[in-house]
């Protein structure tokens, strides 16, 4: 039996081994940390990953810890509709969700025998017929081939690429969840942009919503970094008041800050029997929220292609995938530069253009992002 070895499991990792499961392979996944602890606090799965997901048979485990979204609105700062997408050609739905119950269902989907934790991958060595993997703790495993999903500081993608630097976006973000009970919303993402930055929000369970805030700020930006809510709150005073009635239920323990960082986009995804998926092959920026969804679909993609050739599987991956990844990063790269504009002029004659844009433009793109079939 073909053995495949997936080093990561984060969504794309375990995306990939219920993947290649489906198509009969012998796969184990290798995860660095001692406990699979999801980063972040919701996420939202478009269309293109639920389709997949549907084919799986998951939709159903995520739609009840879940929420479904109708509508991805953005405002202006004092709550002007600037644009309005339906993200959902049907029947696929878009869901919101906690990552850690998305995580629960991938992996009780995959099973925790298949998943071997505090194996940090140091070193991948290729033979003409097998791949060896050295791990942190001097052990090794050998397999037919090797999926690096290990994220945007990929340790695979510095051994065998260590000219590619990770790329600072220009603004940092804070996420986290608060209880939505008061707060009557509808099954709708809001993004509200404003000189001050970006506030967004989703409803991701009947309880929770997930907010997040992106600023614009140069890099590792300790004053930044040492505000809290409170602070955040008073930034994003002049806002619409649905902000600081958020923000007044969030909980300080779960707000987590990142700066955010993409990579430049890769020429190749496909390494002999090595193959990137995932943030290691084309972290992007989080502006379209498809960085795990473009991860479930080269999960879904590799499996289909090294399933049905082995020989050529990883580089039919790579023809597959890597024009659409790289697309939809540059795509999410130039919706950042836009939505993060914070001189007042800017961002008015940003706002009356998105309210005269033909509504057709909008929807080109929408679709071909949650539009795809393979
Ligand atoms: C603020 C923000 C909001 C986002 N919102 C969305 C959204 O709404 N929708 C969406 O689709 N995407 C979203 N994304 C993007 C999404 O979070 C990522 O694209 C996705 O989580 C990447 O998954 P991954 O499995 O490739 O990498 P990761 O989640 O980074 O997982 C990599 C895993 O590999 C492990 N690992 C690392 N090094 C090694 C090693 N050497 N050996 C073994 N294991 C290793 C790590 O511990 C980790 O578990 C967002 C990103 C950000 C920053």
């Amino acid at each position: 039996m073909t053995k495949v070895i997936v080093l990561g499991g984060g969504i794309a990792g375990l995306s990939t081994a219920i993947a290649l499961q489906r198509e009969g392979f012998d796969v184990h996944v290798y995860e660095k940390t001692k406990r699979l602890k999801p980063v972040g606090a919701g996420i939202m799965i478009a269309a293109n990953a639920t389709r997949i997901f549907n084919e799986w048979g998951l939709t159903e485990r995520l739609r009840a810890k879940g929420n479904h979204l109708e509508k991805l609105l953005i405002l202006s700062e004092k709550g002007k509709m600037l644009s309005s997408i339906s993200p959902n050609p049907v029947p696929e739905q878009t869901i919101a969700i906690h990552r850690a119950d998305l995580h629960q269902v991938l992996m009780d989907e995959l099973g925790t025998t298949n998943v071997s934790l505090g194996k940090g991958a140091n070193h991948v060595l290729q033979g003409p017929k097998h791949v060896r993997v050295s791990f942190d703790d001097g052990t090794e495993a050998e397999g037919d081939y090797v999926v690096a999903a290990d994220g945007i500081h990929s340790a695979v993608r510095r051994q065998i690429l260590p000219q590619v630097k990770n790329r600072y976006a220009g603004y940092t973000c804070w996420r986290g969840v608060a209880p939505s009970a008061r707060l009557q919303l509808r099954s709708e993402l809001h993004e509200i942009w404003g000189p001050e930055g970006r506030f967004g929000y989703l409803p991701i369970s009947s309880d929770q919503v997930y907010w997040y805030i992106l600023m614009n700020t140069k890099p590792d930006n300790q004053a930044l970094g040492a505000l809290r809510i409170a602070d955040l709150a008073k930034r994003f005073e002049r806002y619409t008041p649905m902000v600081q009635n958020i923000l007044q239920l969030a909980d300080e323990e779960s707000c987590l800050h990142h700066d955010i960082y993409d990579i430049p986009l890769l020429d190749r995804y496909s390494f002999g029997r090595i193959a990137l998926v995932g943030d290691a092959a084309h972290a992007m920026t989080p502006n379209l929220g498809q960085g795990a969804c473009q991860g479930i679909e080269d999960a879904y993609v590799l499996g289909k292609c090294l399933g049905s050739n082995l020989e050529s599987g990883l580089q039919d991956y790579e023809n597959m995938r890597l024009p659409r990844a790289n697309k939809i990063s540059k795509i999410a790269r130039q919706v950042g530069i836009m939505s993060q504009l914070d001189s007042r002029l800017w961002c008015a004659v940003r706002n009356g253009v998105m309210r005269i844009a033909p509504p057709r433009l909008l929807r080109g793109q929408a679709r071909y992002i949650y539009e795809y079939a393979y």
